[in-house]
């Protein structure tokens, strides 16, 4: 149940699209947070050269002196301004040999680059190298500049104010990213949803939509956007489909009609010559008996269409009507029929409660007494028929139970179809409406009818009134 509503829930429309929405909202920050920390990093190594050649072009003059004393002083003082773990300045010989430095014993660790100082001399350019020293936490970078005389000026500058830089924006950006996906998500989300709400609506008046029901329409929301369109669409259809219908069903109305006098002539007929000859009997009895089922299938079809056409009509007598008086007159009614076939036929009222409903008499007996009259018609000779009534607090039920032949399970769902009969019924007389008329009966008073059977086990049909 759970896996299947997951399923469901995965494959919607609003959960891919959200996925959809806050994928290319992460792709398109991570893109743009990239480009900004490449051109960031690309910045910050511009200023960090151009702070080492402006070094490089502050002590070069001084670099070339002969006097190490001043050099060094120099040195010591630059570095104590600027922090002795963030800068070292030194002077080497072209060999690599250090000929004077600013101390710290910690940048000990930092050798000379012999293949940079060749490079530099040769050049007469400064070049630059980035260096991860054992013990610092952070890369260096360092810069050679052949100074003239032989000397070549060394200074390193510890990269701790750009990485903690560029690190303090990959938090950021993290951070940012969680908020942002976590509001493209429920944003998304909820756009989605309200869009798809208005699809849905559509999706549940097709689906409410059946021949009964044809007078439903999609609300338009008057936005006149893309589902507006597609409510205006699923309306027009729904317009041209009733006008359809409508001709359909009084097109087969008036057939039906057309057809009544013709059979009900054909009936006189054979009446009157039945009086004047007695030979034919059997013959001309045939031709009534057909007209006279011929007569019972129209006029129930009728009926059922008037019902389909207009569910009102059987809501307009409503008045009080006490169930255990309308089917004791019922089984009353059917207590001969049984009889001739050897059926016992019980009635049984369990009344705990009210059995008071608001209903159209006539047309609710009518319907149980199609329950009753099948329940008698599928029993054999010798079988039962049971007529139960109980009232618990709210509802009416009854049940009408038979020892009859059942119903197979093929036929079960399809026999409240209009003019479906089972395959083990044909022996029997019948056209397949009365349980559709019975269930539109019981629809338009608000209440329910199931059954139960199984093949040569009887059938149960259970029908459930709301009462007051
Ligand atoms: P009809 O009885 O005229 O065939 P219904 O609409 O009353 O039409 O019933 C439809 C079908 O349901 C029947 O043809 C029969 O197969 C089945 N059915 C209805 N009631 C019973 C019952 N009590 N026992 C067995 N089958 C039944």
């Amino acid at each position: 149940m759970f896996s299947k509503r997951a399923n469901k829930f995965y494959h919607s429309l609003i959960f891919r699209l959200t996925l959809w929405y806050a994928l290319i909202f992460v792709v398109i920050s991570v893109i743009a947070f990239i480009a900004f920390y490449v051109s960031l990093a690309g910045n910050l190594e511009k200023r960090s050269k151009m702070f080492l050649l402006s070094k490089v072009k502050e002590f070069s003059h001084l670099a070339r002196s002969k006097n190490i004393d001043a050099i060094s002083a120099e040195f010591r003082r630059e570095a104590q301004a600027m922090g002795i773990d963030n800068v070292q300045e030194s002077l080497l010989d072209s060999s690599g040999t250090i000929l004077v430095s600013s101390g710290g014993g910690h940048w000990r660790v930092l050798k000379p680059n012999s293949n940079l100082i060749r490079k530099a001399i040769k050049s007469n350019e400064p070049v630059f190298e980035v260096v991860k020293l054992p013990g610092f936490r952070h890369k260096v970078r360092v810069v050679y500049a052949y100074v003239g005389n032989g000397r070549i000026l060394r200074i390193a500058r510890n990269l701790k104010y750009e990485e903690n830089l560029l690190y303090g924006m990959q938090i950021i950006f993290t951070r940012v990213m969680m908020l942002i996906l976590g509001l493209s998500v429920l944003g998304s989300w909820w756009i989605l949803t309200r869009a798809m709400n208005r699809v849905r609506a559509v999706t549940e008046t097709a689906t409410s939509i059946s021949s009964t029901n044809l007078d439903r329409y999609v609300p338009v929301s008057g936005r006149d956007d893309e589902i507006d369109h597609l409510a205006k669409a699923f309306n027009e259809m729904l317009e041209r489909i009733r006008t359809l219908i409508n001709a359909m069903k009084e097109v087969t109305d008036n057939i039906a009609h057309d057809l009544k006098t013709p059979i009900t002539r054909i009936r006189l007929i054979a009446e009157s010559q039945l009086a004047l000859d007695s030979e034919q009997q059997e013959t001309l009895g045939a031709i009534i008996e057909q007209c006279d089922k011929l007569l019972g299938m129209i006029n129930t079809a009728l009926e059922l269409r008037r019902l389909e056409y207009d569910s009102g009509i059987i809501v307009r007598n409503i008045k009080e009507v006490n169930l255990a008086d309308l089917l004791r007159q019922a089984y009353e009614i059917f207590q001969p029929v049984a009889e001739d076939k050897d059926i016992t036929l019980a009635f049984e009222a369990q009344i705990t409660g009210s059995c008071l409903i608001r209903a159209d008499r006539d047309r609710l007996q009518r319907a149980f007494a199609n329950l009753i009259d099948n329940a008698i018609k599928y029993t054999p000779r010798g079988g039962k028929v049971k007529i139960i009534l109980k009232c618990p607090a709210d509802k009416s039920v009854v049940e009408i139970s038979d020892t009859g032949i059942g119903i197979s399970e093929q036929d079960l769902p399809n026999i409240f179809d209009k003019f479906y009969r089972g395959d083990s019924s044909r022996a029997e007389g019948g056209f397949g409406l009365g349980l559709t008329l019975t269930k539109s009966i019981i629809d338009a008073h608000k209440g329910t009818i199931s059954v139960e059977s199984q093949v040569n086990n009887g059938a149960r049909f259970i029908v459930v009134l709301p009462t007051y």
